[in-house]
């Protein structure tokens, strides 16, 4: 190795020794804060504390904010996939409509058969289902 290549290799770890000091303290702030956006929200959209809407999960966290008409990948696109920026648009735009807090089992359901099964495994009447299970 040549001496230039020294240096740069030393600049490089001061600048990573650096970070590593640095970086710790500030993530937990942003932790701290992320987390208190993210239960506020929750708790607008979900309640107190929040549920899954759909199956009344109550785990914290199994849940997520669904978009109750689609459209998230292109609100990903506009918040450049933070979800920071996108939490921070929420709280400052009063909680718009359009949003609800669903577990990431029916969020997910939602997203690839339209509607989560639940609304018709739910939905069947009592006679129904033992058929089915006697099936
Ligand atoms: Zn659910
Ligand atoms: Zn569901």
């Amino acid at each position: 190795m040549n001496w230039k290549g020294g240096i740069s290799l030393n600049k490089k770890k001061y600048k990573h020794q650096k970070y590593l000091i640095y970086k710790p303290k500030q993530d937990t702030r942003r932790i701290e804060l992320y987390k208190e956006r993210k239960r506020q929200i929750f708790e607008y959209y979900g309640g107190i504390p929040p549920i899954c809407k759909c199956c009344n999960e109550i785990l914290y966290e199994f849940l997520t904010l669904d978009h109750i008409n689609g459209g998230g990948r292109k609100e990903r696109n506009q918040f450049k996939n933070s979800y920071t920026k996108f939490m921070l648009w929420i709280i400052k735009n009063n909680f718009p409509k359009g949003y609800q807090i669903l577990c990431f089992n029916c969020n997910q359901a939602k997203g690839i058969y339209g509607k989560c099964p639940h609304t018709w495994t739910f939905g069947i009447k009592e006679n129904e289902y033992n058929l089915i299970k006697e099936a």
